[in-house]
């Protein structure tokens, strides 16, 4: 028989919806159960303590010293480190907190859990691999396990949601209707979802590393005569703004 790998599942700052989102992949998660062992899955009321683990998934940004701390220690104890949804990979939603002055004080009125400035996993430890999406994709997911077991590449995309909808989208692009769709500056791998059910894309696979945000940017100025803290309040989540600094201060793909 073969031997599961040990895997494990951490949630940081987050909406803990990733870990709901396995339990919606049904019969595809029974299935993976034969090559994992889970040690750690809250949502089963598994939580074994291990030295080591094959696969950490974690879901959830890093807010806090604590978390970075805890992350860095699984980091040290995993062999693959499997960023799981937009919070982990990119920042999430919870990355507009960082725009705002005072957020802990408006909400809880002192800053009772230290948060910091969010940041996504691969700011403070090195990340094997990343599954994109709010809530990830259940098919990139898979795709990067089967990588796992068998030693494969997994080729993360680098297109944007465009060149997926264009193969599905029946009738007339979003942005020619009008309407605010992220897709060209959106990470592909979705399917384009979304926007092939006619609901503009908002982004939250993140910056595709093949789009050219400038080009974007310029177009929604010209063509939806946006102003600049639109644009910003626009691209604050899902670390687009972030990624769009690093872009044009110095490259950091992934
Ligand atoms: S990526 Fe989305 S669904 Fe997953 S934990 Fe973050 S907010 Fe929740
Ligand atoms: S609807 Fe959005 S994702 Fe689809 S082609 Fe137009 S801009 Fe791209
Ligand atoms: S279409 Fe855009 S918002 Fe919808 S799932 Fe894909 S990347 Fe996310």
């Amino acid at each position: 028989m073969v031997k599961k790998l040990k895997a494990a599942i951490f949630t940081f700052t987050s909406c803990f919806g990733c870990s709901f989102e396995l339990l919606n992949m049904k019969n595809e998660l029974l299935k993976l159960f034969d090559k994992l062992e889970f040690l750690r899955f809250n949502l089963i009321g598994r939580n074994k303590y291990s030295k080591s683990y094959d696969i950490a998934f974690i879901e959830g940004s890093i807010s806090t010293k604590k978390e970075q701390k805890k992350l860095e220690e699984i980091r040290e104890k995993a062999k693959f480190v499997i960023a799981l949804g937009s919070c982990a990979c990119n920042g999430g939603v919870n990355i507009v907190k960082n725009y705002r002055k005072n957020a802990e004080k408006e909400v809880y009125e002192e800053n009772i859990f230290e948060s910091r400035n969010v940041k996504p996993l691969d700011e403070f430890i090195r990340v094997d691999y990343f599954v994109n999406g709010c809530p990830f994709s259940h098919q990139e997911l898979l795709e990067v396990i089967d990588a796992i077991i068998n030693n494969k590449i997994f080729q993360p995309k680098t297109s944007s949601v465009c060149s997926e909808c264009k193969l599905k989208l029946k009738g007339e692009c979003l942005l020619t209707k009008g309407k605010i769709c992220l897709g060209p500056i959106t990470r592909a791998g979705c399917n384009a979802i979304c926007t092939s059910n006619k609901m503009p894309c908002y982004g939250c696979r993140g910056l595709a590393p093949d789009a050219n945000i400038n080009a974007y940017i310029k177009m929604l100025k010209l063509r939806f005569k946006l102003t600049d803290e639109e644009i910003k309040k626009l691209l604050e989540p899902y670390g687009f703004l972030e990624r769009l600094e690093v872009k044009n201060n110095g490259n950091k793909d992934r």
